[in-house]
């Protein structure tokens, strides 16, 4: 996605496109017996929409939890603009913020309002004020179209409202890049576009986005590449039209004709 001319006031989006910014190296992870990540290499860079795709079981919800160290890895080497996954501690929590997450089941905070989970974590990790973590969380939530929602709890809202709650929350720090784990599979399929629309404006944006994601709109109208996951490994990295039309491997040629 090319750069819009006016990045938004409220956020921090830096317009130094095509530097390195996830870099992965030779990554490799087992849960016991199951070699679930494969010597994996990646690079995303700044500005870039990366979408993962690749049948269930296959890593990628690992390989974006231990790219916030969500999970541990076994060998190899995650970095985020430049510095190392730290292991634990202020360095960690500082790492995660820049790092922002959307998961699949949205993962609101339920017992607090919608405007709670969006200022907590500008509060109590980047020290803002609460006046300031306000204003700013209100500006994001009319970005992703709920403002008007802000006084409810996570459960008064709809599946696709609370999934542009949990983008806000992440936006709300700030971070350098995000990750969205199959932001739309849990919800009603009337809902998927509402949040697919938003997906595409902070691509448009400039964000810095990994998506692990089966929706070829999004993939087709946002994503720079394609990369495709099976069994741990990444068996293909190209163009969403590529992709798409012309796979290579005969595993990617398989899954497509699941999906589509
Ligand atoms: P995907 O997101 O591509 O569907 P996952 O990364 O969730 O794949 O899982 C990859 C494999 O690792 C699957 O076989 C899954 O069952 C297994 N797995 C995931 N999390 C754990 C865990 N915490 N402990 C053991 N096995 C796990
Ligand atoms: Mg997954």
């Amino acid at each position: 996605m090319e750069p819009t001319d006016s990045a938004p006031a409220t956020s921090n989006i830096t317009v130094l496109r095509g530097e390195p910014l996830v870099v992965i190296s030779d990554v490799d992870k087992h849960y016991g017996e199951l070699h679930v990540l494969k010597k994996i290499n990646a690079v995303v860079n700044r500005g870039e929409v990366v979408v993962v795709i690749g049948p269930s079981g296959s890593g990628k919800s690992t390989l974006c939890r231990a790219i916030n160290r969500l999970e541990t890895i076994d060998a190899g080497v995650i970095t985020i603009d430049g510095v190392k996954l730290p292991a634990e501690g202020k360095a960690l929590a500082k790492l995660r913020a820049d790092v922002g997450m959307v998961f699949q089941a949205f993962n609101l905070f339920a017992h607090k309002t919608v405007l709670e989970n969006v200022t907590l974590g500008p509060i109590k990790v980047r020290g803002l004020s609460k006046a300031e973590a306000e204003e700013k969380a209100m500006v994001l939530l009319e970005r992703v179209g709920v403002a008007n929602q802000a006084k409810k709890m996570p459960a008064q809202l709809s599946g696709g409202q609370q999934q542009r709650v949990a983008i806000a929350r992440a936006l709300a720090m700030d971070p350098k890049v995000i990750l969205l784990d199959e932001p739309t599979s849990a919800l009603d399929p009337e809902m998927i576009n509402e949040v697919l629309e938003v997906m595409i404006n902070l691509a448009n944006d400039g964000m810095t986005m990994i998506v692990v994601t089966h929706e070829m709109g999004f993939a087709r109208r946002a994503a720079d590449r394609v990369i495709f996951m099976a069994e741990g490994e990444i068996v293909e990295e190209t163009t969403p039209e590529q992709f798409f039309t012309n796979p290579q491997s005969t595993r990617a040629k398989d899954f497509l004709s699941k999906i589509l």
